[in-house]
C-alpha cells in the first residue's frame, strides 16, 4: 500500500510523521502527504490490475493496509468524448467529460471521502464527520455507514432536501446550522478536535484530499497516459483542483508522463460565490471571503475557501484562467449537457460547462485542445433548480385522438 514518507507543511515545508495532525504547529500551514515512491512504478503497474476501483493506485494513496479500506467498490468512472456538446460549442474535436456524477453517492466526494474513512478505520478514531456543502454528508456518511462508524454531519440547513435525504438515510447525525457552510466548518472544527473525531475535510484533510488525485489518474490511463491541454475544474473550497494538479506532479515525478508544462488549468466558480475568481481578475493574491454566498450551486457555495490562494498558485503555474457563470448560465448548461451527451449533471457541473462555453466563445480556449471538463456531481439530486426551465406537462386522457393531436 502507499508508504507515507511524511507531511509535509505545504508553506515552510517543515515535515510530520503521519498521524492524526493537520496543521503546521510552526506556521499553520496546511500538511501534504509525500510518499516514498518505490522505482519499480509503471503505467503497466495500473493498467495490469483488476480492481476497477480507484484503489488501483493505492501506492500513491495513505492507507497502508488493505484491510483498513473502505469502498462501496464503484468503479473507475466514465471518460466521455463529447462531439455532441464540442459541434454545439463551436466544432471542438477533442472534447471530453469525466462524469463522476456516477459514483456510488452519486458525486465525486466518494473519493476523498472513501479515503479518509478508510485511514480513520486505520488510526482506530471512535467516529467521523464533516462539515459539508450536500455531497460530501452522503459521501462520508455512506462510508461510514460501510465502516460501521458513527457520522456527524455540520451543514447549512437550506440544502436541497434531497441531499439532506440521503445522508440522514445512510444513518448520519445531521447538525443542520442556521447559517452559512463557514458556520458549519467553524462548529465542526472545534466539535471534531474536542471529541477526537476525524472530521474528513477537516482534521483529516492530508488525506482526504489524497482521494480526489484519482480525478488526474484516472483521466490519464483513460486517455492512454497522455496529457490534456485543459482541464476545466468547478472550485468550492479549492481542495480537488489543487489535489488535481498533484496528482499530475505524481506522475510526472514517477515518470510515467513527461511534461506537464503545456498543461492549463481553468477555475470554475457560480456568480453569487465566485471568491477565487474575483481574485484571479483582479490579479490579486489574497481572496477575499463572500459573506452571504447566494447560488444555485450550493455544493460551490464556500464563502471563505479553505484553498482559495493555493487555487490562485496553481493557475500562476499552469497558466490557468477563472472564470464564473450566472445561475441562468448554470441552468443551460446544464441543459445543454443533458440535450447533448446524456449527462444529467447538478448545478456546480453546470458551473464547469458553462464556464468552458464562455471561454470558447471569447476565444480564450483553442477549438482544437484537447480539453476535459469535470461533471462532479448528479442532476436527480438537483431537479428543484432547473424545473423553471422544462416544459410543463399538460395531462391528457388515455384517448388516441388527443394524445395524436398532441404528436403533431
Ligand atoms: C464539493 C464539490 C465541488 C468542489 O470541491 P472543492 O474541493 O470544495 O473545491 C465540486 N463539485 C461538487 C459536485 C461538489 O460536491
Ligand atoms: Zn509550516
Amino acid at each position: 500500500m502507499g508508504i507515507i514518507k511524511a507531511l509535509k507543511c505545504r508553506e515552510c515545508n517543515k515535515e510530520y510523521s503521519p498521524t492524526f495532525v493537520y496543521i503546521c504547529e510552526e506556521c499553520f500551514g496546511p500538511l501534504d502527504v509525500i510518499y516514498k515512491l518505490a522505482n519499480n512504478i509503471t503505467k503497466q503497474t495500473f493498467e495490469n490490475r483488476s480492481d476497477l476501483t480507484y484503489w488501483r493506485y493505492f501506492e500513491i494513496l495513505p492507507v497502508e493496509h488493505k484491510k483498513n479500506i473502505v469502498s462501496l467498490n464503484g468503479s473507475i468512472t466514465p471518460l466521455q468524448k463529447a462531439d455532441n456538446l464540442g459541434n454545439r460549442l463551436g466544432g471542438l474535436k477533442n472534447l471530453y467529460i469525466k462524469n463522476d456524477s456516477v459514483n456510488p453517492t452519486f458525486s465525486f466526494k466518494d473519493r476523498p471521502a472513501g479515503v479518509a474513512v478508510s485511514k480513520a478505520k486505520e488510526m482506530n478514531l471512535p467516529a467521523v464527520g464533516c462539515a459539508s456543502t450536500g455531497n460530501l454528508a452522503s459521501a462520508t456518511a455512506a462510508h461510514a455507514s460501510k465502516a460501521q462508524l458513527p457520522c456527524y454531519v455540520f451543514a447549512p440547513f437550506d440544502l436541497e432536501h434531497v441531499k439532506i435525504a440521503q445522508a440522514l438515510s445512510y444513518g448520519a447525525k445531521f447538525i443542520a446550522v442556521e447559517g452559512t457552510y463557514d458556520d458549519a466548518n467553524r462548529l465542526a472544527s472545534v466539535i471534531g478536535d474536542s471529541n477526537g473525531y476525524g472530521i474528513v475535510n477537516i482534521n483529516m484533510r492530508p488525506y482526504y484530499v489524497e482521494g480526489s488525485k484519482t480525478l488526474a489518474f484516472e483521466v490519464l490511463e483513460q486517455l492512454n497516459w497522455t496529457v490534456p491541454d485543459v482541464l476545466v475544474i468547478p472550485v468550492g473550497s479549492g481542495a480537488m483542483l489543487n489535489s488535481i494538479c498533484k496528482g499530475f506532479e505524481e506522475m510526472m515525478d514517477l515518470g510515467i508522463i513527461s511534461d506537464i508544462s503545456n498543461l492549463r488549468i481553468i477555475a470554475a466558480q457560480p456568480h453569487g460565490c465566485a471568491p477565487i475568481v474575483d481574485a484571479y481578475k483582479n490579479k490579486s493574491n489574497e481572496v477575499i471571503p463572500v459573506e452571504r454566498p447566494d447560488t444555485i450551486a450550493k455544493s460551490l457555495a464556500i464563502g471563505d475557501p479553505g484553498d482559495g490562494s493555493y487555487v490562485l498558485k496553481r493557475l500562476r503555474q499552469f497558466n490557468g484562467i477563472g472564470e464564473e457563470v450566472s445561475n441562468d448560465e448554470i441552468k443551460r448548461a446544464i441543459l445543454l449537457l443533458a440535450k447533448t451527451e446524456g449527462i444529467f449533471t447538478e448545478p456546480a457541473g453546470g458551473v464547469s460547462v458553462g464556464v468552458l462555453k464562455k471561454l470558447i466563445e471569447d476565444n480564450k480556449i483553442d477549438r482544437d485542445e484537447k480539453i476535459v471538463c469535470y461533471v462532479t456531481g448528479n442532476g436527480l439530486k438537483t431537479t428543484e433548480s432547473i424545473l423553471d426551465l422544462l416544459p410543463t406537462l399538460n395531462p391528457v386522457k388515455p384517448n388516441i385522438q388527443l394524445v395524436s393531436a398532441m404528436i403533431q
